[in-house]
């Protein structure tokens, strides 16, 4: 079990500041997810955690001791890797074991913690098989394998799913939270993909261009954006956004299209971006204080919902109704707002000034 805590973390590669100043904890036992676009810089602070590159200012703490300077090895820390790094003419049995017989450890102890994780994994039948006679899915356990019979304090893990078809990520997805919560351990989880970060994480931990834009739980992230970045880039589909003005009577689009915003929304001075979830665009109710006019470009039926590409004050939106709609082009739709995935936004500095969450 163990704490993790980055205080005041940089990095440089040569001049390229790669890491700007991280400050984060993660508790004990928790799963936290690192996500952010290609080249934020999420690898770079799980490798540091790994001791697999070096700090250039700051500090790594396990359970309150610095380990900056303490060597790879020797920080009871075990990484899955994306490409699994399984050691191709070595058997299942003998991959997992690996560790343990560097580490000189007794063979019955070996076969014992052996078999103990891979009967976790599903993995018994397959302990003579090697590598190559593997599934993707297996392999994939075979390096988590890999990892549990070390016995970490913390599990680290870099895009381990990514190598994996659609469906099978999913299933493995849940394999891990699984795993997770039958080891309790501390596990450092690095993704760019939201959804598994929404799907997986206790606290969602979201990075861009070497720094920390937000720290929350997936919910929290979702319904408290900190700022446009943080609401753009968590939920699928994406977040609209607006630019316009507030009014004393609602939001006003460059256009001239007036919206009325929902009873209860709080209000902000100004130049804003009016950001809107696609779930919280509705169909308006005979009945309804004011309607938004908008019009059908097209229209994705999913079954269970239809996802609505619409034209709202000029602008592209999309929406998601639970309703069946016609994919008739052109056709004039009336919609009303939920204050709940409402949000306004400065324009300027993206921070977000009011809306539902609050
Ligand atoms: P991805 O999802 O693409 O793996 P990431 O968020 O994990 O992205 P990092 O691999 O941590 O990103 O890289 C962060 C930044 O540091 C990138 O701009 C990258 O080009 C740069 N970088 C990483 N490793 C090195 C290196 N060894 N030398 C120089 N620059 C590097």
């Amino acid at each position: 079990m163990a704490r993790v805590e980055i205080r005041k973390l940089q990095k440089y590669y040569g001049d390229f500041h790669a890491l700007r100043d991280l400050n984060v904890a993660m508790e004990d036992g928790e799963f936290v997810v690192l996500v952010g676009p290609s080249g934020c810089g999420k690898s770079t602070l799980l490798r540091m955690i790994a001791g697999l590159e070096d700090v250039s200012n700051g500090e790594i703490h396990i359970d309150g001791r610095v380990i900056n300077n303490i060597e790879s090895k020797d920080r009871d820390i075990a990484m899955v890797f994306q490409n699994y790094a399984l050691y191709p003419h070595m058997t299942v049995y003998d991959n997992m074991a690996f560790s343990m017989k560097l580490r000189r450890a007794p063979g019955d102890t070996i076969r014992k913690e052996v078999e103990a994780a891979a009967a976790i994994l599903g993995l018994c039948d397959y302990l003579e098989r090697y590598p190559r006679q593997l599934s993707g899915g297996q392999r994939q356990r075979v390096a988590m394998g890999r990892a549990i019979v070390r016995k970490p304090k913390v599990f680290l893990f870099d895009e381990p799913l990514s190598n994996l078809d659609a469906k099978l990520r999913v299933k493995m997805r849940s394999e891990i939270k699984s795993l997770h919560r039958r080891l309790g351990n501390t596990m450092i989880y690095v993704t760019h993909d939201q959804v598994e970060a929404m799907t997986m994480a206790d606290r969602i931990v979201v990075m861009q261009g070497g720094i920390i834009e937000q720290v929350g739980s997936p919910l929290e992230l979702y319904d408290r954006p900190a700022n446009l970045f943080v609401a753009g880039f968590i939920g699928s589909p994406a977040m609209n956004f607006l630019e316009g003005r507030m009014t004393e009577t609602g939001f006003v689009m460059r256009d001239g299209t007036h919206i009325t915003l929902p009873a209860g929304f709080a209000r902000a001075a100004g130049d804003v971006l009016l950001g809107i979830r696609p779930e919280s665009l509705v169909l308006y109710e005979p009945g309804d204080p004011a309607a938004i006019s908008a019009s059908i470009v097209s229209v994705e039926p999913t079954g269970a919902e239809s996802h609505a590409t619409l034209i709202l004050g000029g602008e592209e939106v999309t929406a998601v109704f639970r309703e069946r709609l016609p994919d008739t082009p052109g056709a004039p739709l009336s919609l009303k707002l939920s204050v709940a995935g409402t949000h306004l936004f400065d324009k300027e500095t993206g921070a977000r000034l009011s809306g539902s969450g609050h």
